[in-house]
């Protein structure tokens, strides 16, 4: 039995060589003598990525074209604490995400990226692909593709791969395989196959070995001898790191529940700001916080929402479906969040008094929260959802609010005490 693999059948279609590649990883990794643990499997898009659900390795699905520039954190990560990182990608992805690969082989980055390669995009209906030969049928090539493929290992050799190596997906090719994993430094392997559900059907006859020799892509290896990435290149992006501003996280695991909270404005009214400072304050005094901002893509125009969760518990997972509170103080933000207000049958809004108020079941409190002006009036709604609902100390966030370099003329007391009736005493 496996310690790679989960099962034994593998749910590709009969003959499919993903099959083979998944079980050949398996048979060089077990002969490697790694446990299922020192290795770590980023997929991509396409059939080979079901491959996940088999797999008792560490998984990272990865959105089509991406998984080499995940495999290339991960790698930067975690590549010293001895983790093998193994990328598979189909030919569409890794045309799509090429400039991932030359330059992960650039850096030669610890890792070794397995390229399913065949030919079409199997997943989507067998459409070409960048690596699909000159010749070959596809569904969307049916004369055959006009131009020739990528010749994916001379660009990663030539890039500075470690190693490049193509194969033809029959037979055992778990050496190749454990050659590349061998590899210190950046590895590729093109296995090419043929997908038996359009490949075969639409080249009958053609075999494997045919098809690469016409092509000019023969199975090869290529080497490069260079040193692995180490992470002292790389300390820049640590640097990088350093530079955020750290907060020293109260010591008591605070009573309650989690509790979600929008806060939704226009963009440029300091929305993200206030949501800076309610999770900053929300953690100096030992809470959990997600903070997660959305705005449109032309940012300085339209809404500009932030959802936060505070739970004295870690928080599992940051999205926000129904919200328990919400602070609204514009149309553009009423509108990005006016279905979720809708849906609340509990909770508080705070809302300012010039905006129509959709129906709701939550606690409805309308103040003109404006008069402050504009850029202030998210703070200000903040400081009088803290004093009403009693979720965090007004002091606190008007602490933190002092500290976090606000500008002078933001004036963070008269809102503390226009929302609860307090004066506020001492600098921070
Ligand atoms: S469609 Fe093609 S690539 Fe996808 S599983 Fe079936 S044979 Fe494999």
């Amino acid at each position: 039995m496996s310690t790679i693999l989960r099962r034994k059948d593998l749910p590709y279609c009969k003959g499919c060589g993903h099959d083979l590649i998944a079980k050949n990883t398996a048979k060089a990794l077990e002969r490697m003598g790694l446990e299922a643990l020192d290795v770590t499997v980023v997929t991509d898009i396409g059939c080979h990525g079901i491959i996940d659900g088999c797999l008792n390795t560490h998984t990272v699905h990865g959105l089509h074209g991406r998984s080499v520039a995940l495999g290339a954190g991960i790698a930067m990560g975690t590549g010293e604490k001895g983790n093998k990182i193994i990328v598979f990608i189909g030919d569409g992805g890794s045309t799509i995400g090429l400039q991932h690969i030359l330059e992960a082989a650039r850096l030669n980055l610890d890792m070794t990226v397995v390229v399913h390669n065949n030919m079409l995009y199997g997943m989507t209906g067998g459409q070409t692909s960048g690596l699909t030969p000159c010749g070959f049928k596809t569904t969307t090539s049916s004369e055959g593709n006009p131009w020739s493929g990528y010749d994916l290992c001379a660009l990663a050799h030539t890039s500075g791969a470690a190693f490049s190596g193509r194969v033809a997906g029959v037979g055992d090719i778990s050496g190749i395989l454990q050659e590349a994993f061998e590899t210190g430094g950046f590895s590729l392997i093109e296995v090419v196959e043929i997908c038996p559900s359009y490949g075969v059907r639409l080249n009958p006859g053609k075999k494997l070995r045919e098809i690469m020799e016409d092509s000019g892509r023969l199975p090869g290896r290529w080497v490069n001898d260079r040193k692995p990435f180490m992470i002292e290149q790389g300390k820049k992006s640590e640097d990088l790191l350093s530079e955020l501003k750290t907060i020293a996280p109260g010591n008591n695991v605070p009573p309650g529940n989690a509790v979600s909270v929008i806060l939704s404005g226009s963009a440029g009214e300091g929305v993200q700001l206030a949501a800076g400072i309610l999770a900053a304050a929300a953690v100096s005094l030992g809470y959990h916080v997600t903070q997660k901002g959305s705005y449109p893509v032309t940012v300085g125009v339209g809404f500009s929402t932030a959802e936060l969760i505070i739970s004295p518990r870690t928080v599992m997972y940051h999205g926000i479906d129904i919200p328990d509170m919400v602070v609204v103080t514009s149309d553009d933000g009423l509108e990005h969040c006016r279905r979720r207000v809708e849906a609340m049958k509990r909770g508080s809004l705070f809302i300012d008094s010039s905006l129509e108020c959709p129906p709701t079941g939550a606690v409805v409190v309308a103040q003109d929260f404006r008069s402050i002006g504009a850029r202030n009036a998210i703070l200000f709604a903040l400081f009088r959802m803290a004093a009403d609902t009693g979720i965090l100390q007004p002091e606190v966030i008007r602490s933190i609010a002092l500290e976090s370099g606000l500008p002078a003329t933001v004036p963070v007391d008269k809102m503390m005490e226009l929302a609860t009736g307090r004066a506020a005493t001492g600098t921070p």
